[in-house]
């Protein structure tokens, strides 16, 4: 167990089934309170098989996820809000025809009862004061992304989980997005970020986990992971 802080999350033996094929196979990993963790694999290694687990989403078929020691496994997605943990899902799931403001106001906080104010969010995102009124379907990729990471924020979270933030967007709206997420986790945010994007995701976490065909086949400090020539070759190209 490489985790230095109490585990936040804490995920234990999971197993994951849709019908008769499993995807999930003794999945255990951990995050510590602090911690930026990235979990890497390839298309269809799992990984958002594995974010929905926690979020409820879908039921394992054995195993256990723990969040602040307290079993949250099968619960339902707003009592796992409750808890102090909110998704930034992959396909970011805004509401394209409102404004930044009225995506914002309308989060998911209400699940929380507990929320942010719109003034602390836009000091994180100047960006996104600057497109306050603008309908949230016109601005760009980054911009998008910034919103859902924001909107998530708006709950007051102690944890966050990115599902693959830099998908779609140009290297450096990349570097914009993970940056951010860097500058949060140094604001005391726990996050798990699940990548594709593997050299910047290294460099900004502290641990990582490699997923493959639904098995965790490594685990280290990312800045070990980021030197070993397995990893480079295969998820690198180098
Ligand atoms: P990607 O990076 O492409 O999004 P992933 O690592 O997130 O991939 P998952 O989406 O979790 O992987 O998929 C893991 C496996 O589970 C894949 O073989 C996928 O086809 C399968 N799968 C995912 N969702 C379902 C579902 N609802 N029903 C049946 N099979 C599913």
């Amino acid at each position: 167990m490489l985790t230095q802080n109490a585990p936040l999350l804490e995920i234990r033996q999971l197993n994951v089934s849709y019908a008769n094929l499993q995807v999930l196979w003794d999945v255990s990993l951990s995050i510590g309170e602090g911690e930026i963790v990235t979990l890497l694999g390839a298309n269809g290694a799992g990984k958002t098989s594995l974010v929905q687990s926690i979020f409820g989403l879908n039921k394992p078929r054995s195993g256990s996820i723990l969040f602040r020691g307290k079993a949250i496994t099968g619960i339902a997605p707003y009592d796992v809000v409750r808890q102090g943990i909110m998704l930034v899902p992959e396909k970011r799931e805004l509401f394209p025809k409102m404004t930044v403001r009225e995506n914002l106001m309308l989060g998911s906080y209400s699940h929380t009862g507990n929320m942010a104010d719109i003034g602390e969010i836009y000091a994180l995102f100047p960006a996104l004061q600057e497109r306050t009124d603008q309908l949230a379907g016109t601005l760009s990729g980054g911009e998008q992304q910034m919103l859902a990471i924001a909107r998530a924020l708006m709950a007051r979270p102690s944890m966050i989980v990115l599902d693959e933030p830099s998908l779609g967007l140009s290297p450096l709206l990349v570097t914009t997005v993970l940056d951010s997420v860097q500058s949060l986790n140094k604001g005391g945010l726990t996050i798990l970020l699940v990548e594709q994007n593997v050299q910047h995701a290294l460099e900004i976490s502290h641990r990582a986990y490699i997923l493959e065909n639904g098995r965790i086949t490594r685990e280290g400090f990312a800045s070990e992971l980021l030197k070993d020539d397995q990893i480079r070759e295969a998820y690198l190209g180098l």
